[in-house]
């Protein structure tokens, strides 16, 4: 069992596969794009595998797979079907803007991914298109519906409230999750990616319950204290929603994941100063034994919660995309 040294448990790991992508939200990069990490720089397929063969063998038994955008690294499947085949991991999910779903869903479906969080900031073209720089709304609401038609589940659609941009349209969310039966996670904004951050732009969870409250008051369903949604159905029983509240009400105590970045690096949360170079350790020809045992010491000392509005707060120098959110 991976373990750190106040007691939390580490069986999720999120694996970056590009740091590229095909959209330029604006709270995640800026208009012109970022230097794209050097193509020799990103792990490989075979890599990743080993990686996580390494990472199953101390417990890790749940993946997702982000970015940027994961689905413009070429043949995706195939390192879903690679996954798949380590017998310790259950699950494997993904993250994805959808804008290139619809066209490799069934590939990815047969290969083994079985959840699915889409990306969907805004129900209105203009909005969309001011958020995510791209006018592709309806690519998304596409993917939505093929998710829908091929039987992934759960389809979760991720979005990031932000004040005076998208904040208005969070009662149309709430019929959203409820017309189209998915399960509509609201995130709050991040002091990550974006320079011009500040807690102002945040719209605090409560204030979004208070809005949905007005549609059948919301009721909170017991669910995985590990994960980082709080989870809830409306009173009537129909939709469901769940709130990240990384902001106003940090979850860090009940933390079990940790990332790898398209470029190797291992970070025991989202806001690490430090990372550890995988890459390197690969490719310099360390045994499965010693990049183990690196792992846990590691993992070990995982920083017991980020500092977010706290004078010691430090803005990690990656964005969102260079992480992997
Ligand atoms: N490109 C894919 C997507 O957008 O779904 C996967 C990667 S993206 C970095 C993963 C998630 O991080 C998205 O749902 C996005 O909305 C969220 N995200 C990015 N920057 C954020 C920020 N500063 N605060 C909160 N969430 C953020
Ligand atoms: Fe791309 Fe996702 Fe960042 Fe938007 S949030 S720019 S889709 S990586």
């Amino acid at each position: 069992m991976l373990k750190d040294k106040l007691g939390r448990v580490i069986d999720n790991l999120r694996i970056s596969v590009t740091d590229r992508c095909n959209l330029r939200c604006l709270y995640c990069m800026p208009e012109e794009g970022l230097d794209w990490f050097p193509k020799e720089q990103i792990l490989t397929f075979e890599e990743i595998e080993r990686l996580v063969r390494i990472f199953a063998e101390l417990g890790v038994n749940k993946i997702r797979l982000t970015g940027g955008e994961p689905l413009v690294r070429k043949n995706l499947h195939l390192l879903i079907k690679k996954l798949n085949a380590i017998p310790q991991i259950q699950d494997i999910g993904m993250t994805t803007n959808g804008l290139l779903f619809k066209k490799y869903a069934q590939q990815l479906f047969d290969a083994g991914l079985s959840r699915v969080n889409i990306s969907l900031d805004s129900l209105d073209p203009k909005i969309f298109f001011e958020m995510t720089r791209r006018d592709q709304l309806n690519d998304v609401i596409e993917a939505i519906k093929e998710a829908q038609r091929i039987g992934f589940s759960p389809i979760k659609i991720n979005l990031v409230p932000i004040k005076g941009m998208n904040d208005h349209e969070m009662l149309e969310f709430g019929h959203f999750a409820r017309d189209e039966n998915l399960d509509v996670r609201f995130i709050e904004f991040m002091p990550i990616g974006a320079d011009d951050w500040t807690l102002d732009d945040v719209v605090p969870t409560q204030k979004i319950k208070d809005v949905l409250n007005q549609i059948s008051p919301l009721v909170e369903v017991p669910h995985d204290e590990r994960l980082p949604a709080a989870e809830y159905t409306f009173a009537d029983g129909k939709g469901k929603v769940g709130f990240i509240s990384s902001v106003t009400e940090p979850f860090c105590g009940s933390c079990n994941r940790v990332r790898i970045t398209a470029d190797g690096r291992f970070r025991t949360c989202l806001f690490s100063i430090e990372e550890t170079n995988f890459l390197a350790l690969l490719r310099e020809g360390k045994t499965d034994d010693e990049i183990a045992k690196i792992i846990e010491e590691r993992v070990w000392i995982k920083e017991p919660g980020h500092l977010i509005n706290k004078d010691a707060f430090v803005k990690p120098t990656r964005t969102m995309s260079q992480i992997g959110g």
